[in-house]
């Protein structure tokens, strides 16, 4: 077989940790497989990039942060590699840029455009195990680009998809992936599985195991992944296609997002290319609208508010500024202490009630609902922050998510 793994940062965080991860990849390649390791920087080295980019500049150029970035995942390939030499096994390591990952232009959140896989190909027939650097790739022009954060696991399902591997594991610091953030809520349980319009929902939702890339990915290509912890051999969670699963679960968990900001605008006209012009130009400036509320129209006026990241508001409110004259809007404001709070399930679709049950749980705790979004498979609130936790504690008990089934 042909298999993927990815360790991310806290599976490679240090000398031991690599020794380990180390010891796993040749137990695989000793029973006979070809292995291709994708690792992430070592624990907070990213976060301790950025931080020092921080104390140089306020305005770092998006194209040398890429370069600073990818530094992290360097030192994380030549260390695994290092340690599977001294195990007696072939390897050898290659940053994205070898490895043939064409991405893009987008510096700091680059999307993959292809592998040009014969250098990775010639060495896994050689028997070499290939340690890839995850989250960067280099442009047409030669540019080191990154993935956007968390971006190791596009590398290695991406790396998946063009090897046409047999498995692809996604190893990390947790079991699996759960009902809901078990850091957030203990009573947190394990999904044995869950599909990808789900790991979507749930990724892209904040409960933060896979990135949202990868994920799209695997869908694309029908990889099954598997996600279990690098701390122990029990098993993950596979996500795969729904249709392999029973679709009894009207709601599989409970997602939550506080890297969200809120913007409002009054009054704009009500005619054709309004909603538009503006998020035509919010896209221009690269910024990632998700929920978006028009209201019911009066005196030809209607309200338009739309969420975004917080990193994205600053540009966002810019944008805003520069256009409202244009929409004749009368003004807007902005809220970025608000968070996300979703239900998620393949099932929902088929059960009536779903949408009313959240609203009931958070109702019984008083908290208030400022925007509502759905789609087949979630329902979505906008809550102030600070009841974030109570929001997806109450949604957890609502639908007995801590109870297996
Ligand atoms: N090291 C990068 C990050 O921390 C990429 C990754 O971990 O997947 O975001
Ligand atoms: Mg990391």
């Amino acid at each position: 077989m042909l298999i993927v793994q990815k360790y991310g940062g806290s599976s490679v965080a240090d000398a031991d940790r690599i020794r380990q991860v180390a010891e796993r990849v040749v137990n695989v390649y000793r029973e006979g497989h070809q292995v291709v390791a994708v690792v992430s920087a070592m624990g907070d080295t990213t976060d301790e990039l950025i931080h020092l980019v921080g104390e140089v500049t306020g305005s770092p150029p998006e194209r040398e942060m890429d370069v600073i970035l990818s530094t992290g995942e360097q030192v994380s390939i030549a260390l695994l590699a290092m340690a599977i030499k001294d195990l007696g096994k072939p390897v050898i390591s290659l940053t994205g840029a070898q490895a043939g990952i064409v991405t893009d232009k987008a510096h700091t959140k680059a999307r993959i455009l292809g592998v040009s896989k014969n250098r990775l190909q010639a060495e896994l027939v050689q028997g070499n195990i290939v340690v890839v650097a995850g989250f960067q790739g280099i442009d047409e022009d030669n540019n080191i680009t990154t993935l956007g954060r968390g971006g190791s696991d596009t590398t290695a399902v991406a790396l998946a998809a063009a090897l046409k591997a047999d498995l692809c594991e996604i190893y990390t610091d947790v079991d699996g992936v759960y009902t809901t953030d078990p850091r957030v809520l203990p009573e947190a349980r394990k999904l044995d599985a869950v599909s990808y319009d789900e790991m979507l929902e749930l990724a892209h939702l904040g409960a933060v195991v896979l990135h949202p890339r990868s994920v799209e990915l695997a869908m694309q290509y029908g990889i099954p992944l598997h996600v279990r912890s690098s701390f122990n051999h029990n098993p993950g969670t596979t996500v795969k296609e729904a249709g392999n699963m029973e679709k009894t679960l009207a709601v599989t968990g409970v997602a939550y997002d506080l890297n969200v900001a809120r913007i409002g605008i009054f009054d704009v006209v009500d005619q054709p290319g309004i909603a538009y012009r503006l998020f035509k130009a919010l896209a221009n400036e690269k910024v990632n609208v998700d929920m978006i509320v028009q209201s019911a129209m009066r005196n030809g006026h209607n309200d338009i508010s739309f969420t975004c990241t917080r990193d994205d508001l600053k540009k966002a409110l810019q944008v805003v500024e520069n256009i409202l004259p244009e929409l004749g809007g009368k003004g807007f404001t902005w809220d970025d202490k608000v968070a996300k709070v979703s239900i998620v399930g393949a099932g929902m679709a088929s059960n009536p009630g779903v949408a009313a049950m959240m609203f009931e749980a958070l109702a019984e705790e008083g908290i208030n609902l400022e925007m509502i979004s759905t789609s087949e498979i979630k329902v979505s609130c906008i809550i102030k922050a600070e009841e974030a936790k109570n929001a997806v504690k109450s949604l957890h008990d609502k639908f007995e998510l801590a109870l297996s089934r």
